[in-house]
């Protein structure tokens, strides 16, 4: 489990916006840049360099347009 004053504070390294964090796979979504950045040994990965893509259909609760 990731600590909750470090989630607070963490923002996308890219678009400084706020985070989606998805712990239950390990992964820290950004909606804004429609990256997501891996969780490895319960430290987040935030770096834009290693930010994979993230599909529209992975993106929790923001279906349509
Ligand atoms: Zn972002």
């Amino acid at each position: 489990m990731l600590d909750e004053q470090l989630k607070k504070i963490l923002v996308c390294p890219r678009c400084r916006g706020d985070l989606e964090f998805h712990e239950d796979v390990q992964e820290i979504h950004c909606p804004a840049c429609r990256v997501l950045y891996a969780i490895e040994d319960d430290v987040p990965v935030m770096l834009v360099d290693e930010a994979k893509p993230l599909s529209a259909s992975r993106l929790q609760g923001r279906q349509g347009s």
